[in-house]
């Protein structure tokens, strides 16, 4: 099973309403931002890295790029983290989209590497991007100086 073990995967029920809300959102904004279409989301709890096929999944595993075009996420991930890591899987999506050969690079090839790098650094500030937006649908300007007392 192409040295993957995914893990225990987990009904969406199971993980709860709030995150499961954040992330929809977190998966809709970052793909907006890459000009995709949304990724379907699944969550699974203890997924491994067992073989050499690894595209997709970050060093930690807690998120990979499934070969259905689907996102997976390890439902224990929390604030900045869940967003990061959706963020570097809705980058590898988007690079798997214009890549035909994207899946089917072997751990260490160069290409694999450099995908890596580049979901890594559209990741890097990711909360900061998707908080930012958040705040601004929330907070609507003409009502952010009552809310907050003119402070940013
Ligand atoms: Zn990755």
């Amino acid at each position: 099973m192409n040295g993957f073990d995914t893990g225990t995967c987990l009904p969406a029920d199971s993980v709860p309403r709030a995150k499961r809300e954040l992330a929809e959102r977190a998966v809709i904004f970052f793909s907006r931002e890459l000009g995709i279409d949304p990724p379907p989301l699944k969550w699974h709890k203890g997924a491994r890295l067992t073989g050499v096929t690894s595209i997709g999944a970050p060093r930690d595993c807690v998120g990979m790029l499934n070969h259905d075009g689907s996102i997976s996420l390890d439902a224990r991930l929390e604030g900045d983290k869940l967003i990061e890591t959706i963020a570097h899987e809705v980058k590898h999506a988007q690079q798997a989209k214009s890549d035909p050969l994207f899946s089917g690079y072997c751990r260490g090839a160069r290409a694999l590497e450099a995908y890596e790098r580049e979901a890594d650094r559209f990741a890097e500030d990711a909360p900061r991007r998707f908080f930012n937006q958040t705040a601004k649908a929330v907070f609507a300007p003409d009502t952010v100086g009552a809310h907050l007392k003119g402070r940013w």
